[in-house]
């Protein structure tokens, strides 16, 4: 099963390319044409933490949302608008349509996918959840909408260590999918009864610790912020675990003025923004002198630009780039998504 996923993972790799990069007076007419649209269509633009800053700063701009998946699903949900359009991966889309099904739902690109959905198909996931009937099923919300249908709770980052210490107080054994970095880490903070499936995500899987130590050398004061997709190595050295949000929070707070960061660069735009003065450098990824897969940059984010977000909504028919959700799928996982929404909001 690894080889088999891991090879699915590399052939949506090798099809990922990052987005056109507008420049100057062609990147400010492109920013006030979709500006233009996103308000002649009664739509909104919600952005991950992890999309280039041009995309993050229109969000804003344009009264929309730049967030982690959870928040970008909450806001999403609650929103007016008639559309949304989604700037991150395919996903986020799909957890936006099944909460909203009444709303049309584009991307910049529905080729934009996720590891973690990539490796855990619902052909495989469906009898491993069989063999195991004792467990309630816990899913990070980077998957299908068919894994999420077949699950009883979907989570994420954010509220995963709350979500199964919860359940875990209730004497539920959990199985956990697919992220088994993070599911490990959330094992060892609930004392939890867990099953894991054997999933990664391919930026955070690539930090290294002892790169991170090497990198302390260098800078002493720096403190170390890490997500908990990445190894366990890597967890324990650092200064504050947990979610984009979660980070971003511990940036601002912490007193030190450099940060060594363990997720995506992407996030840099956001903490620049919320701690103005501190300097954020990536963690290293593959090691001295070796190649990595991600380099800190997941390539499916990276398919989001301005460029490719004004040609959905400049079309009718969003150029193919709308999310669609079968009705009874969708119905089926808005249970879990639902409670992922509403747990201690
Ligand atoms: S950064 Fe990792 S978890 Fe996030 S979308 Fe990319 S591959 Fe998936």
């Amino acid at each position: 099963m690894i080889a088999a996923n891991d090879e699915r993972v590399n052939l949506h790799m090798a099809r990922a390319h990052a987005a056109i990069a507008l420049e100057g007076a062609e990147k400010e007419a492109c920013r006030e044409e979709i500006r233009a649209l996103l308000k002649a269509r009664n739509a909104v633009l919600v952005a991950h933490y992890y999309t280039h800053p041009d995309v993050q700063q229109l969000a804003e701009d344009t009264g929309g949302c730049v967030s982690d998946s959870l928040q970008m699903a909450r806001f999403g949900k609650d929103h007016a608008a008639d559309m949304l359009v989604v700037a991150g991966v395919r996903f986020m889309g799909e957890t936006a349509k099944i909460l909203s099904p009444e709303k049309r739902i584009v991307m910049p690109t529905l080729e934009a996918t996720c590891s973690l959905d990539v490796g855990c198909p619902i052909e495989e996931f469906g009898p491993f959840c069989d063999a195991h009937p004792d467990r309630t099923v816990v899913v990070y919300a980077n998957t299908s909408a068919a894994v999420k249908a077949r699950a009883d709770w979907v989570v994420t980052s954010s509220i995963a260590v709350d979500l199964v210490d919860y359940l875990d107080r209730r004497g539920e054994k959990i199985l956990f999918a697919p992220d088994k970095h993070l599911g490990h880490y959330v094992q060892q903070q609930t004392g939890a009864d867990m099953l894991h499936w054997d999933g990664a995500c391919v930026v955070h899987e690539e930090f290294k610790a002892q790169g991170i130590l090497d990198l302390k050398k260098v800078h002493p004061d720096a403190a170390v912020l890490v997500h908990p997709e990445s190894p366990a190595a890597v967890i324990e050295i650092a200064d504050a675990v947990g979610s984009t949000t979660q980070l971003i929070a511990a940036a601002r707070r912490l007193p030190n003025p450099v940060f060594i960061v363990a997720t995506d660069q992407g996030i840099f735009h956001k903490m620049q923004q919320e701690a103005p003065g501190k300097t954020f450098i990536a963690a290293p990824t593959a090691g001295n002198g070796a190649a990595c897969r991600s380099c800190a940059h997941c390539p499916w984010m990276a398919m989001n630009g301005l460029d490719n977000l004004r040609a959905v909504l400049r079309a009718d028919d969003a150029l193919g780039q709308e999310i669609h959700v079968d009705p009874e799928l969708g119905r089926r996982a808005m249970l879990p998504l639902e409670r992922m929404v509403n747990f201690r909001r």
